[in-house]
């Protein structure tokens, strides 16, 4: 059977990627969810397994696993507009960019999870540029 695809993403589906900040040398490092939640960085061999149950999702720029900062954020409009991988910025990019918007009823949506700032038109133009800054920092790794 296909998998039943929602129509509104939660931020539990951008999960299976996060890129943070490298507590031990503040390169990138990604945590990764395969049969175990993992945190491994590249530059400088730190690894960590999450072992706990729970975790916390809407605590900003932070993963919501070992509370680590996020490797993409960015300041815009006087915030700090953040994102766990590519596929959100993907997500946000469409989000902002599109002319109709959803209804903001399901709690968990990725949508009511935008902060206010991120849906005003008179951000847009600057919310863009935030989220490219942060695309051009994903070309890089
Ligand atoms: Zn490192």
């Amino acid at each position: 059977m296909k998998r039943f695809q929602l129509e509104s993403k939660t931020l539990v589906a951008f999960m299976y990627d996060i890129r943070v900040r490298c507590p031990q040398c503040e390169q990138r490092a990604d945590i990764v969810m395969k049969e175990s939640l993992r945190l491994s960085c590249l530059a400088c061999g730190y690894g960590r397994v999450y072992t706990e149950g729970v975790y916390r999702t809407g605590g900003g720029a932070f993963d919501p696993f070992f509370r680590l900062s996020l490797y993409l954020q960015t300041n815009c409009c006087g915030h700090v507009l953040w994102a766990y991988n590519r596929d959100h910025l993907a997500y946000m990019r469409a989000y902002v960019e599109a002319d109709i918007r959803t209804s903001d009823g399901e709690n968990s949506s990725v949508e009511s999870r935008l902060p206010k700032w991120m849906k005003q038109k008179h951000n847009r133009e600057d919310v863009l540029r935030a989220i490219k800054r942060l695309e051009v920092v994903c070309e890089k790794g």
